[in-house]
């Protein structure tokens, strides 16, 4: 079961490919968190991305595709994986097609202002990063403080509104065209975001039948 999954920022892909890692035992690989993660470490890969990060920019193909390359050439990926955050163009998705065959590509759809409405209120926690959202369920019980750790809730740099209008036209130029793409390939599924989680995960579920 080897799937992609996409759709515009916010729609929800990370919280989806959480569920169905634990439902389908594959792993989930988000490049977003890779690259966060590096940055967090200060590593050599983390610096260099940083500023892209921030400024809503994307990072070159060539570096996040030799990361998927590698990661998915692990033990834990011959049984499948959920690719989150990747391929987010034709050419990443041409050079995935080279060591990879995907079975599943799975487009997560929620209009601009929904995105932009739920972008603008992601918070995340300082401590623990739970990822928490103002304006969708379930909300933290005190909007500046996480609900485990009562440590202060914070914004991402890159959910700040002007890396925010950035994200959404790159990802209308560079990423969207992957529906076309897949489309051709005859393994593209379309499902609805704006509904609440278990029940994207119950249309996810069924087209994966
Ligand atoms: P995400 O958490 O998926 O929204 O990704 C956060 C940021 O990581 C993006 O805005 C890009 O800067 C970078 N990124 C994640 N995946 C990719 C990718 N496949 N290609 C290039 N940059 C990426």
């Amino acid at each position: 079961m080897k799937i992609i999954l996409f759709g515009p920022q916010t729609s929800g892909k990370g919280t989806q490919a959480k569920i169905l890692k634990d439902k389908l035992s594959i792993p989930h690989i988000s490049t977003g968190d890779i690259f966060r993660e590096n940055i967090e470490k200060k590593t050599p890969l983390g610096l260099k991305v940083k500023s892209i990060l921030d400024e809503g920019n994307l990072v070159d193909d060539n570096t996040t595709t030799e990361i998927i390359k590698n990661r998915l050439e692990q033990e834990d990926c011959k049984n499948g994986f959920i690719l989150d955050g990747f391929p987010r163009n034709i050419n990443q998705a041409e050079a995935l097609e080279s060591f990879a065959k995907i079975d599943h590509a799975i487009e997560i759809a929620i209009t601009d202002e929904e995105a932009i409405q739920r972008l603008s209120n992601r918070r995340f926690c300082s401590t623990c990063q739970h990822i928490y959202n103002l304006y969708t369920v379930p909300k933290p019980k005190d909007a500046k403080l996480c609900d485990f750790d009562n440590s202060p809730l914070i914004q991402r740099d890159d959910d700040q509104p002007s890396a925010i209008k950035k994200r959404l036209s790159i990802y209308h130029e560079q990423t969207a065209p992957l529906k076309e793409f897949y489309q051709e390939k005859k393994i593209l599924h379309m499902i609805i975001g704006k509904q609440p989680i278990e029940s994207v995960t119950k249309d996810i579920l069924a087209v994966l039948k």
